[in-house]
């Protein structure tokens, strides 16, 4: 990355798309260690509310690759085909989420896009693992799935 981008940073692009971003520790307490658990690295999105929820990073570069990718579901995930396997959709907006960061000057380098990658390799049926990879190929030089 070009340089250490700040939870301000994101909010501010938040703000230009009109989608309402909640920081776990900063806009809300995250109080059990259970709860601290399940935010560790992790964020989701509200479609229904086309809002985004960013978790604990200690890498300010996986919060903001993770950002990018809620943010593509909230902008394009209801553009996708209704039948898209849940796996299409989620590789689409890790696609999409680093190609809006672009557009805003943002790259990520292979440690952060090979994460992103990583984090489909849990759900992903071997069978499908081919389009990550030949993604990974381009991206990052190399396939994931070994
Ligand atoms: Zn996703």
């Amino acid at each position: 990355m070009i340089r250490q981008i700040s939870i301000s940073d994101l909010r501010a692009i938040a703000d230009q798309y009109g989608v309402p971003v909640r920081f776990a520790g900063v806009d809300w307490e995250v109080l059990t260690p259970e709860e601290r658990k399940i935010w560790i690295n992790a964020s989701c999105c509200m479609l229904d509310e086309s809002s985004i929820e960013i978790g604990l990073y200690d890498d300010n570069e996986l919060m903001a690759i993770s950002f990018f990718h809620e943010l593509a579901h909230v902008l394009h995930d209801h553009m996708l085909p209704a039948d898209s396997e849940d796996i299409e959709y989620e590789i689409d907006a890790w696609k999409i989420g680093i190609s809006i960061a672009a557009g805003h000057g943002i790259s990520f380098s292979t440690k952060a896009i090979s994460w992103a990658l990583d984090q489909m390799k849990t759900y992903t049926p071997k069978g499908m693992m081919a389009e990550i990879d030949k993604y990974a190929e381009e991206k990052i030089g190399r396939p994931i799935s070994q």
